[in-house]
């Protein structure tokens, strides 16, 4: 091995010591090259990991599930403060890189699948089981951006009941749109869901220089603090999300005509007319324009 391969080699073994340091050197020493198609923007920037993970406030009692780990730089700090760690790594390239880890940390497993195709489920009742004295499941993530949304709505869609918090790192525009309120222009099917599910808040921004290859975008890390129950359930919180995507599938047009456009059973222009006068709503407002609270009541209004 080279005396640079040596140097990357032992600057990556005490990366918690550095500020900054070369994902560039790490992945030079391991023969691996960045993959732009699966997100592979590594963080070279020591600070911001260590915010990422005081921003999920992890502790011994979490279960945190890490999201592609890459070169396993937040993984390792990860490792150090939560009582497990799942990582979650579509690339098996990365194993060499990540193995030494799992070596060093007992508590850390890497699974290294596609994180939609892993039966995420499964793998926290296992860890609960072995350790019952972990408390909450968080997940962290400097999420690849390729595939940030449907991530995002699985965890919340299928595991939000069993989830105390996401904290992950997103382009800054989506992260905008994830916590924006109803009215404004991000405002969208995603923000509604996000708010139904959790209290979410954009906790700071993050330069594309703080990453190797550098992205086109800058990036906001988000961190979203899950109900245990939403606090506002419709009867079918199934429906009431049918609702809000007809209503942002035509976003221009007022909510009646969009809604009636959907041509749900049973539901007449006529009919959605009505419920919004018994709920106190104008019949020409847009669906941008309401909120959770809102949408819940019109579903239950209209199905019965
Ligand atoms: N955590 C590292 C960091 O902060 O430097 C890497 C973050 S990088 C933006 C995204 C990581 O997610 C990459 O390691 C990539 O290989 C991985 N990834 C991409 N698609 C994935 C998927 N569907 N399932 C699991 N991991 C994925």
């Amino acid at each position: 091995m080279s005396k640079q391969a040596e140097k990357n080699k032992l600057e990556r073994q005490e990366y918690g010591s550095h500020e900054r340091f070369s994902p560039y050197g790490i992945m030079a020493s391991y023969g691996f090259s960045a993959k732009k198609a699966l997100g592979q923007n590594f963080l070279s920037d020591m600070n911001i990991v260590r915010n990422i993970v005081d921003a999920a406030d992890v502790g011994t009692d979490d279960l945190v599930i890490e999201v592609g780990p890459g070169l396993g730089v937040m993984t390792a700090l990860l490792a150090e403060k939560a009582g497990c760690v799942i990582a979650i790594e579509i690339d098996r390239e990365l194993a060499p890189i990540l193995e030494p880890l799992v070596h060093k940390y007992p508590c850390l497993q890497v699974i290294y699948d596609d994180v939609m195709r892993t039966d995420i489920g499964k793998l926290i009742a296992e860890k609960r089981e072995a350790y019952p004295d972990l408390k909450r499941v968080k997940i962290v993530a400097n999420l690849p951006y390729y595939i940030t949304t449907p991530i995002i709505m699985m965890f919340l869609e299928q595991y939000a009941s069993i989830l105390t918090s996401l904290t992950f790192m997103v382009q800054k525009e989506v992260a905008r749109r994830l916590v924006s309120p109803p009215g404004s222009g991000e405002y969208g099917a995603i923000s509604v869901a996000v708010a139904y599910y959790s209290d979410a808040s954009v906790c700071f921004d993050v330069p594309a220089s703080c990453f190797v290859p550098r992205p086109k975008v800058d990036s906001s890390v988000v961190n979203m603090s899950v109900y245990p129950v939403p606090p506002i359930v419709p009867r079918s919180p199934d429906n009431m999300f049918r609702l809000v995507r007809a209503a942002f599938a035509q976003r221009r047009k007022m909510l009646v005509n969009a809604i009636s456009n959907a041509a749900f059973p049973g539901v007449s222009k006529e009919r959605v007319s009505e419920a919004l006068d018994k709920l106190g709503i104008f019949r020409t407002i847009r669906g941008e324009m309401l909120g959770v609270k809102e949408y819940a009541a019109l579903s239950d209004e209209l199905f019965e």
